[in-house]
């Protein structure tokens, strides 16, 4: 629409949907921003979206690129009648930075068994218990891209030895990096706390069962290996989770991510003593941080076209 700035429609109900818009117009003040449902938001060029409701994408007639505000895509490619524009996702300091404080606070959680002192706490019960350094531990890092890496550094920093897993082959001076099904074995059978920040795809789906926790080190200083989930529930068999914390497979467990959310109240991961529970927040998308990537990304696409985009999401892959 020449003369007039192509507008941006806000659609991400399960947030504060007017607080992004008002960012965003504040950001780029000669930009109309509708928030949805509404006719401005429909006629929009722009989709700046969270979980938006299956079918809202489709009814955008002037809709050019989707901006997803967070960093997973997976419930935006479940939609099938998705647009066919290019989506671009977030990435960025603001995000890692969240991510890597809450996996580097786990990693110490189970480095220093702190949920057996809660335990302990709760009993008034005075047991010291002597458990291994950093630097004689290994954190294995399953999906090392964005979030992995800003994670790795954190890690890095207290000490701990870091082995990464990714989909193609990679080399990183932080991490022994292995790629693929063919060098799975070799990354579980060295790592003692299991981080996953997997995307949820059609491949990763399932993948950490009972089958693949038994393959993790457990003869080192750390004894049974622990867990940190914290990329996307699907990618994980919660019941497998159970039994293995209680055969004695894995030591604990910190999930933020699960495969219902909000989890139900009747999981019994809940009330495991073994497993510390956070509500899919380890890394949020503040407007006030990431408003100014969102302006950043449609003024390169304006200027350059999808060329000009960065981090852009391959649907082919899913992630
Ligand atoms: P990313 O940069 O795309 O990294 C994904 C990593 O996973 C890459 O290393 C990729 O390998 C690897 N991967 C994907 N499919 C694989 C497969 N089949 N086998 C082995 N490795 C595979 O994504 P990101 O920004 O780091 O985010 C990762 C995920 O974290 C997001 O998808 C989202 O679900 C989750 N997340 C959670 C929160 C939260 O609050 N809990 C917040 C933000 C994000 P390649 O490097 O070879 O491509």
């Amino acid at each position: 629409v020449s003369g007039r700035a192509r507008a941006i429609a806000v659609i991400a109900p399960s947030w504060d949907q007017g607080r992004w818009a008002r960012r965003l117009a504040a950001l780029d003040p000669d930009r109309p921003v509708a928030v949805a449902p509404s006719p401005e938001a429909e006629g929009a060029a722009y989709a700046a979206v969270w979980m938006p409701p299956a079918g809202a994408l489709t009814a955008m007639t002037n809709l050019e690129l989707i901006l997803n505000l967070g960093a997973g895509v997976d419930h935006l490619l479940a939609d099938p009648a998705l647009p066919d524009v290019p989506i671009v996702r977030q990435v960025g300091p603001d995000l890692g930075q969240r991510m890597a404080e809450h996996v580097a606070l786990h990693a110490l959680i189970h480095l220093r068994g702190h949920l057996g002192f809660a335990a302990q706490q709760a009993g008034r019960v005075w047991r010291p218990l002597a458990g291994p350094r950093a630097d004689q531990v290994t954190v294995g890092i399953m999906g090392y891209g964005a979030m992995g890496r800003a994670c790795a550094e954190k890690l890095a920093a207290i000490g701990f030895r870091l082995a990464g897993w990714t989909r193609t082959p990679q080399a990183d001076p932080l991490a022994e990096l292995f790629a693929g099904e063919g060098e799975l074995e070799a990354f579980l059978a060295r790592t003692e706390i299991l981080v996953c920040l997997l995307p949820a795809t059609p491949q990763t789906r399932g993948l950490l069962d009972a089958r693949l926790f038994a393959r993790l080190k457990r003869d080192g200083r750390f004894g049974a290996p622990a867990l940190i989930a914290a990329g996307r529930g699907a990618t994980q068999v919660e019941a497998d989770i159970l039994a293995c914390l209680d055969d004695g497979t894995l030591a604990a467990a910190s999930l933020d991510v699960f495969e219902t959310e909000p989890l139900p109240a009747s999981s019994p991961l809940w009330g495991h003593p073994r497993v510390a529970i956070t509500p899919h927040c380890a890394a949020d998308s503040h407007p006030d941080e990431l408003a100014a990537g969102v302006i950043g990304q449609i003024a390169a696409f304006e200027r350059g076209g999808a060329d000009a985009l960065r981090h852009v999401v391959d649907r082919a892959l899913g992630y």
